[in-house]
């Protein structure tokens, strides 16, 4: 640990300690009033009322909601800590002083919790001087659609000039004090793909007149998935699993209409950037040989998180400081969905697990019981603060500098929301 780290993260270990109860309160007053993607409107507002009580000054993302705030004296270094600020469009049910207020509406995952982080960290290297750098703390819209609000951030240009990217997830199979890191991929890459075939349709009694068209979806559905297995390497993870097929009324008509829906998952980053090619390919080719028309919409999700090591070893260290190496753990790379991943395409991340179990019966994302044992909170704040030193000494280091930022490889115009499905259309995982 260098003298810088010692002192400033002895100093956010202090502030966490004396406001261990503002956080808990910030925390419950997001949890009581969750908003959808891009309608974060009130969490924007609070957060930037926060923000400029302690003299910052946060500026808007494009998007209207969200919001980006650098903390320090200027110059040196950039690093990025993002937080997610949307919640889910399901029920609440907790019996809690602090259960959501709105109807249909819950953070049931956590991204209260993150946010609240993010705040924390802000408030508490504000309060101090001395950082050897910027830390950028982005407050992203939507991290709940696809594909994702993350997309958006990464267009606006707030990324520009920083180095690297953290950001934590509340994780409920781990307890309160501990934290999950992992190299390489930590969540999983989601698309969607729907098969729609026509045909003239025609009696059972004559399939050879037309073109069978259920014998047809059969065949797509045993063999894509099976030819798949066959056209990628086993260790990317990619599979096609169908969810929804739907054809025909009549016991002896043939339908001239047939659909089959389902999600293509891969693990592995490059390998999900040729999935949809892959797929159109194999589904036409099985297609073309019943006499079936065939369209296939193709919808893509999230690229999978793939933490940088250079970033998880930055992280690693100040996991340690933060909880003991007793409490950090090796975490499973997850089959879920996570836009932070979009951040990989302008600068190395690194995404880490937060505990947030306190005992009890287990819990899960995205169910209306989602709950955190509110300790996890303070070791957010400290974790990721103590993370921003790292990265802000090693980027400030000549021998740590390392090669240039990787070059852009995707950046849509600014403001380009018109391929942006809606929020329930695209409610994931
Ligand atoms: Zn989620
Ligand atoms: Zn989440």
């Amino acid at each position: 640990m260098t003298p810088v780290v010692e002192k400033i993260g002895a100093a956010v270990d202090q502030w966490v300690a004396a406001n261990q109860a503002a956080l808990s309160a910030t925390r419950r007053h997001l949890h009581a009033h969750p908003e959808l993607g891009y309608a974060e409107f009130e969490t924007t507002s609070f957060l930037e009322e926060r923000l400029r009580h302690h003299g910052l000054t946060p500026r808007r993302l494009p998007t209207g909601t969200g919001l980006t705030v650098d903390v320090g004296a200027g110059g040196g270094p950039v690093v990025v800590l993002r937080a997610d600020i949307d919640a889910l469009p399901l029920n609440d049910l907790k019996e809690v002083p602090y259960a959501s207020t709105r109807e249909g509406l819950a953070h049931a995952c956590g991204h209260d919790v993150h946010t609240t982080v993010v705040l924390g960290v802000a408030v508490a290297l504000a309060s101090l001087d001395g950082l050897p750098g910027t830390v950028r703390c982005v407050f992203q819209p939507a991290e709940e659609t696809v594909p994702g609000g993350a997309t958006e951030v990464v267009a606006s240009g707030v990324l520009d000039g920083a180095s690297r990217a953290f950001a934590l997830h509340c994780d409920p199979s781990i307890p309160a004090g501990t934290i999950g890191l992992r190299t390489g991929p930590i969540t999983a890459a989601c698309d969607r793909m729907d098969v729609t075939l026509t045909g003239p349709g025609g009696h059972t009694a004559r399939p050879q007149l037309t073109v069978d068209l259920v014998d047809a979806l059969g065949r797509l559905i045993t063999d894509v998935p099976g030819l798949l297995s066959r056209q990628v390497d086993p260790r990317t993870g990619m599979s096609l699993v169908w969810g929804a097929v739907n054809a025909g009324v009549a016991a002896n008509a043939i339908p001239q209409r047939g659909q089959l829906r389902g999600t293509v998952r891969v693990l592995d980053r490059e390998a999900w950037k040729g999935a949809e090619e892959l797929m159109r390919s194999l589904v036409t080719r099985v297609a073309a040989a019943t006499g079936a028309e065939v369209d296939v919409d193709y919808i893509r999700g999230v690229p999978p998180v793939v933490n940088d090591p250079r970033a998880v070893a930055l992280m690693r260290s100040a996991a340690l400081e933060t909880v003991g190496s007793d409490h950090v753990v090796l975490s499973a790379q997850s089959m879920g969905g996570e836009d932070f991943g979009w951040f990989a395409d302008v600068m190395p991340i690194a995404l880490a697990r937060l505990g947030t179990h306190g005992g009890g019966a287990p819990l899960d994302l995205h169910r209306g019981t989602f709950d955190v044992d509110e300790r996890a909170l303070g070791v957010g704040v400290r974790l990721l603060a103590r993370t921003a030193l790292h990265a802000l000494e090693a980027d400030a280091e000549p021998q740590h500098s390392g090669p240039p930022a990787p070059p852009r490889t995707r950046r849509p115009a600014p403001g380009d929301t018109s391929s942006r499905p809606s929020v329930e259309e695209t409610h994931r995982r």
